[in-house]
């Protein structure tokens, strides 16, 4: 039984073959150690980075000290439906820092939660519950109009014309005039049907909101979603491309309910829109996507063509938020103000899985509370890290955002580097502060075969990062829908020695890709 390995020992063994199934005894910094023949620890330097849950590095001294003294002092860690006042508190300034860097004074309600999926879940659910009570909304209103008008032609001041029958698809020219009590059945007919339309659902081209059965449907990558499609609500994918066509993408997909008035002695029959859009889902920072960054230009189509059409806007900072990008979220360096934001990954510190969705309180609906939960959610043990967390970003007015942008400045300044030395095998570099990729240039018309296998199978990404942890004990992933980009995430205490390192890693790497090497790239 002790070599049976049943925790996904599948995805282990394709990691051998590219070795990439180091197993990591230590964890300090930007290191993560494992052990030698003769038990000695071999450093690697860790620009994964926990796949950007890692601000502060592995294992930050203020973070673990801060942990034990809470389980050494008995924290009620579990204390579910009771006075969570760190909660409250990481809440209140959560929505403080992000007021200042919006420069907007409306507050956001905090739903606490335990991972970047789950976040994002929470948005989509929350945004749904606020449009289907719209919806309600709307229909209560029509029904009081409908009680209007009845009362209108009961009292004999306003009549049913031919044009109001007519505008429902009733016979205006049966022997009988269409009396109010048709209008009404029709009307009300009509509204329960349209009323049922499903949501929709919108999210950019090449995005990841995560992988669960709501998340996974907009996340574009086909791989991860289409298998699933049938167990939720799938989301219509707009491009860069399609982005000034917004409105009208918008206006083709409206749907309106039936209304009645009173206009002088005449029972009219209106429109009004029914709220269809759920939600646009985007992160301003692509991160599985292949580090994309989004313009402030498309920014601010998105912004411009949600506000005419009342479409929420999620803002997915899982990866890119809590002052990866050197401001606490990267939708504000391109103006973008989300409804709603998801933020994970470092708000637990690199110790305990946190996150929390964030809602403008102005359109945050308290009953929400009654429907949403998690039995780990909000508890004592991540929300006080969480508090660490954003005193370690705050402190010296700042100072850890400032790092980040220069950190990732120098890191992405090297990669350029790279890329300009090697244009024949380096596609593109991308990012902005701590989240920083390098796209390789495709090999699927490489000379050797398993170049071009790990080309064809979406795994060249893996090969290259498997060299660069064998023979320079650099660890990096590809993104996960950009296979052939590898994605740089360090702390903001990355060091020069390590950026070093990881140039010479992959000036090895591409100089063996331009000599096509096969042999020296792929060994293992
Ligand atoms: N959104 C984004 C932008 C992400 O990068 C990720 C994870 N890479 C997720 C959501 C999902 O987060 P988790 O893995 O914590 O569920």
């Amino acid at each position: 039984m002790a070599d049976l390995d049943l925790a996904e020992s599948h995805l282990l063994g394709w990691l051998s073959t590219v070795g990439l199934d180091a197993h990591y005894v230590r964890a300090e910094g930007d290191y993560l150690y494992r052990l030698d023949e003769q038990g000695n620890e071999i450093p690697v330097v860790d620009f994964a980075g926990g796949y950007g849950s890692l601000m502060f590095g592995h294992n930050h001294p203020e973070i673990v000290a801060l942990a034990q003294e809470m389980l050494a002092a008995g924290a009620p860690v579990h204390a579910q439906f009771s006075r969570h006042p760190y909660a409250t508190e990481l809440a209140a300034r959560l929505t403080a820092i992000v007021s200042r860097e919006t420069g907007e004074d409306e507050t956001y309600n905090a739903v606490f939660a335990n991972s970047g999926a789950e976040a994002v879940e929470i948005a989509v659910k929350h945004a749904e519950l606020d449009r289907a009570l719209k919806v309600a909304e709307l229909q209560a209103e029509i029904a009081e109009h409908i009680e209007a008008a009845r009362a209108a032609v009961a009292a004999g001041t306003a009549s049913v014309p031919a044009e109001a029958a007519l505008a429902v698809g009733l016979d205006a020219t049966a022997p009988e005039p269409v009396g109010l009590e048709a209008l009404a059945t029709r009307i009300t007919e009509v509204n329960a049907a349209r009323a049922g339309v499903e949501p929709l659902l919108f999210a950019l081209e090449g995005g990841f909101h995560g992988k669960l059965m709501g998340s996974v449907q907009l996340t574009h990558n086909a791989a991860y979603r289409i298998p699933f499609a049938a167990l939720g609500t799938s989301a219509r994918f707009i491009t860069r491309e399609d982005l000034p066509a917004l409105p009208k993408i918008f206006e083709e997909e409206r749907v309106d309910l039936l209304d009645l008035a009173v206009t002088g002695n005449e029972i009219t029959v209106v429109s009004r829109p029914l709220p269809l859009l759920c939600a646009f889902v985007l992160e301003p920072v692509q991160g599985e996507g292949g580090i994309q960054v989004l313009d402030a230009e498309s920014a601010a189509l998105i912004q411009a063509a949600c506000a005419g059409a009342g479409c929420p806007i999620v803002v997915d900072e899982v990866q890119s938020g809590m002052g990866r990008t050197g401001t606490f979220l990267a939708s504000t360096g391109i103006g973008l103000r989300g409804d709603y934001y998801a933020l994970a990954k470092s708000l637990g510190g690199g110790l305990a899985k946190a996150a929390v969705m964030l809602a403008r309180s102005s359109l945050y609906r308290p009953q929400f509370e009654l429907v949403h939960s998690s039995t780990f959610a909000k508890d004592y043990f991540s929300t006080t890290i969480g508090l660490k967390v954003l005193d370690l970003l705050e402190a010296d007015d700042g100072a850890a955002y400032r790092k980040a942008a220069e950190r990732g400045a120098h890191l992405i300044e090297m990669l350029r580097s790279v890329q300009r030395d090697f244009p024949d095998v380096v596609r593109d570099v991308r990012g902005r502060g701590l989240m920083a990729g390098l796209e390789f240039q495709d090999q699927s018309e490489s000379g050797i075969e398993e170049l071009r296998q790990h080309a064809e199978g979406a795994t060249l990404g893996y090969a290259l990062a498997g060299k660069l942890l064998r023979t320079h004990r650099v660890r990096t992933f590809p993104t996960a829908s950009s296979p052939n980009t590898l994605r740089f995430e360090p702390s903001i205490h990355i060091g020069d020695e390590e950026v070093a390192r990881l140039e010479s890693g992959l000036r090895d790497v591409c100089a063996l890709l331009r000599t096509q090497d096969g042999a020296g790239l792929l060994e293992t």
